[in-house]
């Protein structure tokens, strides 16, 4: 497919991130829904061009579990990449929707991570360095697909010399310095799967006058117990701050909620900062109580803080819960037809 801007027509913005943008757009000579990434990159343009051939590997990739590519090509000053549309979206903002996703959709999000990144990995030996609930993507086919996996080392460099690439998602040994390996990945996807589960990221701010006020009001008057938090619809700011039992004294800023958060107010770098140390220092996070031992099991292979103790996908894959995952009679089809 020979793509150019003036074949696409605009009909929706899908979001906005550190990175670019991405809008619904027609395809249309041939009537194809694509979803347009629009990264601004500042960059030579024969950075560009290495860029753009990098970016060919993304149209190599097939598989059931990614996200597949029409084609890519330069709009001065941008790259654009055109993808396949996923119309329901990404768990982030699904999360942010509905609330806490139900455990057996999670087991399904950790499978199609998991086959995702072995796909990658042992196909084209790239590593995804950025799994987190807005890079996994549902479509109303019930089809779950990972998508912006680190294809181009040009690309991941010119956005690098723009924002500082710090993610809140980042694993302990990355924080320290170490190179990514697919570990790093694992460490991301026991992150994203418990802030899946309980509708809330993990790392919260209890300490903070400030949130534990917000705290209070967004608990209200009908209920004194912590535990009724999970019940409501969480918003953005919940996701981020909203009360974990099991990790008191956790401090983050509200900037964080982002997923990279540094910028020029001091004072959330510094907050940025005292999460990363906490990353590092702290045991990690775990899934909570209310769920079974085999979930927990996963969850807490996915979160060692020694990669070297850590899985990789392909063990993972061969966990009792995964067996669940490839067994399940959930409807997932059914599911998306309900928010
Ligand atoms: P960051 O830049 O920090 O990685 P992000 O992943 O939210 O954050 P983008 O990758 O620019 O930023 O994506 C913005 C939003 O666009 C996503 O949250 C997602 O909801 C939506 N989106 C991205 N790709 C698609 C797609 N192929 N189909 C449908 N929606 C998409
Ligand atoms: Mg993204």
């Amino acid at each position: 497919l020979d793509l150019k801007n003036d074949d696409l027509r605009k009909l929706a913005d899908l979001g906005q991130g550190n990175g670019g943008s991405v809008v619904k757009v027609e395809h249309v000579p041939t009537g194809t829904l694509m979803a347009k990434k629009i990264v601004m990159i500042d960059a030579k343009s024969s950075v560009r061009k290495q860029i753009l051939r990098e970016l060919q590997i993304m149209h190599e990739c097939h598989s059931e579990y990614i996200i597949s590519c029409f084609g890519s090509f330069l709009a001065e000053p941008n790259i654009c990449i055109c993808m396949e549309f996923m119309d329901k979206g990404s768990f982030d903002s699904i999360y942010k929707k509905i609330g806490a996703i139900d455990i057996n959709v999670v087991c399904l999000v950790a499978h199609s991570v998991l086959e995702g990144l072995t796909y990658l990995y042992d196909v084209h030996r790239i590593i995804h360095r950025d799994i987190k609930p807005s890079n996994i993507l549902l479509n109303s086919e019930g089809e779950i697909k990972l998508c912006d996996f680190g294809v181009s080392g040009e690309l991941i460099n010119s956005i690098a010399k723009t924002f500082v690439g710090t993610s809140i998602y980042m694993s302990p040994e990355r924080i320290q310095g170490a190179e990514y390996s697919v570990k790093s990945d694992i460490w991301s996807l026991g992150i994203t799967l418990i802030e899946l589960a309980t509708g809330q990221f993990p790392f919260c701010d209890v300490e903070d006058d400030d949130n534990l006020s917000d705290l209070e009001e967004e608990r209200g008057s009908d209920s004194d117990d912590p535990s009724d938090l999970k019940n409501k619809t969480p918003t953005h700011r919940d996701s981020t701050f909203a009360f974990n039992k099991r990790n008191k004294n956790k401090r983050l800023s509200k900037r964080a909620s982002k997923g990279m958060a540094f910028d020029a107010d001091g004072m959330s770098s510094m907050s940025i900062i005292e999460l990363m140390h906490q990353i590092v220092r702290e045991p990690a996070p775990r899934l909570g109580p209310q769920f079974s031992e085999e979930e927990e099991e996963f969850v807490d292979a996915c979160l060692m803080k020694d990669p070297d103790e850590r899985h990789s996908p392909k063990t993972l894959l061969e966990y009792r819960w995964m067996d669940d995952a490839r067994d399940s009679t959930f409807d997932l089809r059914r599911w998306t037809t309900t928010f």
